[in-house]
């Protein structure tokens, strides 16, 4: 176990009540893995801790929950302008724990900043609303917070997936408990700094660190109301049995396996550039990555663009590393299994070697073609920087093959044939739809969530819906006519 001093950052703390958190006994070292060297230690948290982060948030909610909205979003924006400030010295903290590029990093920040900039927006977004309901009796409706939130995050976006609960529950009036993923838990540390710094009262943010054990301890919490959970479709599936089965709110999203499919009369140049920057992008580890090209009829001109396009992607250089090293194998074993039943390796992104960071985990862009829809590397979770080709004969073959994926996050075509691309979006089976665009996230304000086994619950995690998940309507009946002869209600 490395000593604080031999570290490259501060060891991470549990940050409760607006104080970070004395020394902890039980940790785990954060690896950087650009090079695979120690850069700081995690605590894993105690069910105690998490107690008492819950108690600073309820104690701090009495205050907050009746802090009028307009008052509540003026942090914001002073925190926007506070990442702004930060941005580079933020990105370059994702970039080191996560391994994503410097500019994929920076990207990610300023997805913070959009996401910040819609939760200063609440107050346009939660009117209440009043109706004379008959003589003298009216009817209103107010949003009102729930109390506790906690949000788990995943390893793959350190400082953007909080941003997709962490403003809006805040600026809707709830208090938040945030669990760090304990890959990458450098930018949360520094967002609770930030969030002090622009005048969030204490006890309002917290963190709390570790690891599944901790995860449980929120999910059977008492005095946590909600959980937004992010990861992979096996733990979203045990944190939104265990929460609701607490009578808890929950919306987990889970995994993805995200396809593309490829029509001949495809604009060539665009789609391979789309494919080959959607299946590489943050190495492959974004739920939005393009995992299969379902390519439809004769797209061999396409798929030789996109080889083309793979090999410029150089790991090291304009491609990241992956989190681990049991990522790393993880993923060459899907790519040698598939070449073993008969899939084509194109471009082969496996034993890749950085030099000088040879103890970093890095695979490159790999393309690999005539992969059959029942092998492993078409149907489950790759998470790195592939993509496996799926040829059909026809349209209506490539959307079975669509549909037929458990998971459902995204999906997207590429045609000039704007009623193809119609049938597409009507049939595909995917929350997050796209035309002629490799990564169809949508912006603020509209949401952001799949279908199928990459969500559950109803509301999705971002947007106007999040806005359902993080409230409850309180219903007023008011009558203020002594002389009204209708009184249906008394
Ligand atoms: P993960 O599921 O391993 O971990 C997510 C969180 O759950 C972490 O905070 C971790 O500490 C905790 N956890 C891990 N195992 C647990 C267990 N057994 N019980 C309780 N808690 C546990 O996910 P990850 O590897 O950090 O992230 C990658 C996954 O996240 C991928 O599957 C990716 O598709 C998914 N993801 C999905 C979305 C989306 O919007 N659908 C977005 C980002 C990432």
């Amino acid at each position: 176990m490395p000593t604080t001093t031999m570290l490259k950052y501060p060891e991470v703390k549990n940050y409760i009540n607006g104080k970070f958190e004395p020394t902890y006994q039980k940790t785990l070292d954060v690896i950087c893995p650009l090079d695979g060297n120690v850069i700081s230690t995690v605590p894993l948290s105690s069910a105690a801790d998490l107690d008492k982060a819950v108690q600073a948030a309820k104690t701090a909610f009495t205050t907050w929950s009746k802090t009028p909205i307009k008052d509540r979003v003026q942090i914001f924006y002073r925190y926007k302008t506070l990442l702004e400030k930060n941005l580079r010295e933020l990105a370059h903290l994702v970039h080191i724990e996560n391994g994503k590029t410097l500019d994929e990093a920076t990207a990610e920040v300023e997805k913070c900043i959009e996401l910040t900039e819609f939760a200063c927006s609440m107050p346009q977004l939660v009117q209440g609303e009043l109706m004379e309901v008959s003589k003298g009796v009216e009817c209103r409706t107010e949003r009102m917070p729930i109390g506790v939130v906690a949000s788990i995050v995943p390893f793959n976006f350190p400082v953007m997936v909080p941003h997709w609960t962490v403003p809006n529950a805040i600026a809707l009036g709830n208090c938040v408990i945030l669990k760090a993923s304990e890959q990458v838990p450098l930018g949360a540390n520094r967002m609770a700094e930030l969030l002090k710094e622009a005048g969030l009262p204490d006890g309002v943010f917290n963190v709390i660190n570790g690891d599944k054990d901790i995860v449980e301890a929120i999910c059977d919490h008492p005095g946590i109301e909600a959980v937004t959970f992010v990861g992979s479709t096996k733990v979203a599936k045990i944190v939104y049995r265990r929460a609701t089965s607490n009578l808890k709110r929950c919306v987990a999203l889970g995994g993805a396996k995200n396809h593309l499919i490829v029509l001949p009369d495809a604009h060539p140049d665009m789609t391979a550039s789309n494919v080959a920057a959607s299946m590489s992008g943050c190495a492959g580890q974004r739920c939005m990555a393009a995992s299969v090209m379902v390519g439809v009829s004769n797209v061999d001109h396409i798929v030789a663009k996109l080889c083309e396009e793979a090999k410029k992607i150089v790991p090291g250089k304009n491609l990241g590393s992956v989190i681990s090293k049991q990522a790393k194998e993880r993923i060459e074993k899907y790519i040698t299994e598939a070449e073993q039943k008969g899939a084509k390796v194109l471009v082969d992104g496996r034993n890749y070697k950085v030099e000088g960071k040879e103890n970093g985990f890095y695979v490159g862009p790999t393309v690999i073609d005539y992969v059959s829809p029942d092998m492993a590397i078409a149907k489950e979770e790759v998470f790195g920087p592939v993509i496996a080709i799926v040829r059909t004969k026809t349209l209506d073959e490539a959307i079975a093959v669509e549909n037929a994926s458990e998971y459902g996050n995204a999906a997207s075509v590429f045609t000039q044939s704007g009623g193809l691309a119609r049938l597409v979006m009507e049939k595909a089976s995917a929350g997050m739809i796209g035309v002629n665009i490799g990564v169809p996230v949508p912006r603020e304000p509209f949401s952001f969530g799949g279908w199928n086994e990459s969500k559950f619950g109803t509301c999705d995690i971002t947007g106007k819906s999040s806005i359902e998940f993080l409230t409850q309507l309180k219903k007023t009946t008011t009558k203020w006519n002594a002389e009204a002869k209708t009184n249906w209600m008394s």
